[in-house]
């Protein structure tokens, strides 16, 4: 393997096979309720980065749903869709101690946003460090500014800097989302992406193109003409340039993306996820491998 992947991490640091249960929290998004904005982000979908998930259950048959079905020795309770701060801490604790009640949950992933981190969840997500692994999840994308007005992202860059450094004050490790081929980047902005998790020093980075999903905003720019996709040799070399710039501690959660195949516009090439990740790995050995070039 020429990264640190995470199924490895898990494996070395629990000595089993650890799963993961997605789960749906109930939240929402002020990039699309109106408190920021609210078209969302141009490729999201409306069902907030968790299109796998059956909406509505409780969340705690969720978990017993997923349990009952997994072979793994432990499970990460990760909450997925849309913005899992987006509450008052009471609720926040309510919805986490909910996924919690099983002893084979071995950690707590929380994705959100930046700018809903502050120091009382901060001080909430922390408080779960005494019975379990944590960390936060945060999907920057880019560090383009630029870029973020184009994606109608709905904050800048700085806002991200600091909601890692507070949560890093308290010992809460943070997972970094990326995407390549955002409309206008290049593999240099792919870099500048990488150089600030490097310097953050951000426990892990998933990464996948920007795939187009039926529905969004991109969709429609893509149907007008005004963005092409990666083909899949611009996206493994381009994805190979930034894991090669990566610190070589920097655990890879995902170097490709999963999108369902009744929402996946283009490209085609998305969905066969093992021929991604083998041209992605082709072209990495050929650079050195992870933190060749940081
Ligand atoms: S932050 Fe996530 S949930 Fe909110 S609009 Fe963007 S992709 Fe959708």
């Amino acid at each position: 393997m020429n990264y640190r992947n995470l199924r490895g991490y898990l494996r070395e640091k629990y000595g089993g096979r650890i799963g993961k249960i997605c789960i749906d929290g109930g939240f929402t998004c002020p990039n699309r309720d109106g408190k920021c904005g609210t078209g969302g982000c141009i490729y999201c979908t409306g069902r907030g980065s968790g299109e796998h998930i059956t909406e509505g259950l409780p969340i705690g048959e969720q978990v017993r749903a997923a349990l009952a079905r997994g072979k793994s020795d432990g499970y990460i309770a990760y909450f997925q869709n849309f913005t899992n701060t987006y509450a008052p801490p009471s609720v926040l604790k309510e919805k986490y101690d909910a996924a919690l009640t099983d002893r084979r949950i071995v950690a707590l992933a929380v994705g959100t946003r930046p700018d809903c981190i502050d120091r009382e969840i901060t001080e909430l997500i922390a408080s779960y460090k005494a019975r379990l692994d944590v960390w936060v999840e945060l999907g920057l994308q880019t560090a383009s500014d630029g870029t973020a007005r184009i994606i109608n992202r709905g904050y800048k860059t700085e806002v991200f800097t600091s909601a890692v450094r507070q949560l890093h004050s308290y010992g809460i490790p943070v997972v970094a989302h990326m995407i390549i081929g955002l409309p206008g980047e290049s593999p240099a902005d792919d870099y500048r992406t990488a150089e600030l998790f490097n310097s953050l020093g951000v426990f892990g980075v998933k990464i996948h193109s920007l795939y187009i999903p039926r529905g969004t905003e991109l969709e429609k720019m893509y149907l007008k003409g005004e963005y092409t996709p990666l083909t899949l040799d611009e996206y493994a070399s381009r994805a190979a340039g930034v894991i090669a710039r990566l610190r070589p501690d920097t655990v890879l959660h995902r170097i490709t993306g999963d999108c369902p195949s009744d929402l996946l516009v283009a490209p085609e090439w998305n969905a066969d996820k093992n021929a991604v990740i083998a041209k992605i790995n082709e072209r990495l050995s050929a650079l050195g491998g992870q933190g060749a070039l940081a």
